[in-house]
Order: C-alpha cells, then structure tokens, then sequence
C-alpha cells in the first residue's frame, strides 16, 4: 500500500470548503477550496440566448475556464498573451457547461443565457472537478436570485451535479489525487455524478498500462464516495432549489 503524501487513506478525499457569494458582483459565485485546489466560479446570467437558439423560449448554460498566471508553480502566461486559445482550457470548459446542462430544464429557464466562468487560483489537481462540483454551487445561487426576484417562477434546476478524480497510483486506486499523484498516476480518472448516482460524464485515461475492468469498478466506487462528501459541501454552501 503506498503512503500518500497528506497521509489520507486511499478512499479518503481532500477536505473541501465551499465559500458561497465570494464574489459580490456576480448573480451567483462561489469559492471552492479541494485541498490545496481553489476555483473561483461565478454564475453571470445574460437576458438573451445565442442567435440560433433565438425565438424558442429556451434558454441555455455554458461555462468558460481558465488558470490564473500563479495558480502553478511555473507561471503560466495568458492566453490573450498567447494570443491563442489554449487546448486543455477548451476541452475542460466544455465539459464544465455539459455536465451542467445535464441537471437544466430550459424551457423553464427561459430564453435567457447563464455563463459559468471558473478561474483556478491555485492548482494541485482536479481543477475541472472543483469547477464543476462549485460551479454548480454559483448556478444554485444565480437560479436562487432570479426566483427571487420574479424573474422565474419554477427552478429550472432538475438535478445536481459533483464532479472528482480517483486515479491509480503505483497499482492501487485512489480517491482525489492531487498534482504529485496525478503527475504519476497509471490511470487518472474524472467522474461526474448527480445527487441519486447518475453518470453524467467518466473521463478515463491509462498511461502505460491499459486499465482493467475491475479497475474502473474500484475507480467509480471511490468516486461515489467522494461524491456524497462534496453533495453534503455543496448543499452547506446552497440549498438545492425546491
Ligand atoms: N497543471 C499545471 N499547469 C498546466 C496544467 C496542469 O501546473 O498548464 C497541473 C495543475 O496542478 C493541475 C494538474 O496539473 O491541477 C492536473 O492537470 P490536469 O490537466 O489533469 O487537470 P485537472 O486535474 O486540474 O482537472
């Protein structure tokens, strides 16, 4: 059995704190610390739909991520510096705005446009997870202000969604890597669930070593614990709307 650097147990996760409304400007916003992890995530929501969903009475979520300069160890220049979008950044934004359509109605949202934006901090593993597991705090939050202040009459919200790595390290599963047990990892895995269980999404990636069926078993079993964890986080942070 290998001994994790923070001395966790392998189906243990990073202790997480959910800091609603750190944001003041934003409809709905959360800060969302996964150990050493920390994603800002706010919630903007926009009176319009994108042209071709216009004049459906549907609305619609999406979401955009980025790392700050100092969230890693080597600083990591802009993108508008780099003047080119960078290819990680793009594909873990699209999964953050699916796994968050996932648990929308938009026909009760109405044709109106909610942008979830996620800006890391601080990085040390499973930002995506973080993002999607706060990011679903901020759109609670936003979906809250709007029946709040008239503007729904019903949540659109149907469901909810966490997200956490487990990954296989040195041939055992673990829950929540961080950066140094990412960085080694043989498999690495991020996995997206509802409140009652669902998959909503499972990224697998084998290095090296092709990962088993009974593997990927284990891989989910941990992260249905962790999820539990992050649930109970999430609904301290913002209730689920009735
Ligand atoms: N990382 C980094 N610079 C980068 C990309 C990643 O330092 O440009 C580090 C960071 O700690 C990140 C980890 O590598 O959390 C794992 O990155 P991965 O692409 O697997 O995404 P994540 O686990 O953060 O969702």
């Amino acid at each position: 059995m290998t001994a994790r650097r923070d001395g966790r147990a392998a189906d243990q996760p990073r202790p997480i704190s959910i800091e609603p409304g750190f944001v003041r400007t934003a409809t709905g916003s959360a800060l969302i610390s996964v150990g050493e992890t920390r994603v800002i995530c706010t919630a903007s929501v926009q009176e319009s739909v994108p042209g071709w969903m216009r004049g459906r009475g549907r609305g619609w979520v999406t979401a955009e991520y980025g790392m700050l300069p100092a969230s890693t160890g080597e600083r990591k220049p802009r993108e508008i510096t780099r003047g080119r979008a960078d290819g990680r950044g793009v594909e873990i934004q699209r999964l953050i705005g699916r796994s968050l359509r996932g648990v929308v109605d938009f026909g009760r949202l109405g044709e109106r446009t909610i942008y979830i934006d996620c800006d890391v901090l601080q990085a040390d593993g499973g930002t995506r997870c973080a993002a999607i597991t706060g990011g679903m705090v901020a759109l609670r939050l936003a979906v809250a202000d709007l029946l709040g202040r008239g503007l729904l009459e019903h949540s659109p919200l149907i469901g909810s969604v966490a997200a956490i790595s487990a990954g296989v390290v040195d041939g055992v599963p673990l829950l929540d890597l961080d950066y140094s047990e990412d960085s080694r990892a043989e498999v690495d895995a991020n996995v997206v669930m509802t409140a009652d269980g669902g998959l909503v999404e499972v990224q697998a990636t084998a290095e090296g070593t092709p990962l088993s069926r009974t593997h990927l078993d284990d891989l989910l079993a941990l992260a249905e614990v962790g999820v539990a964890r992050l649930r109970v986080a999430q609904d301290g942070a913002a209730p689920a709307a009735a």
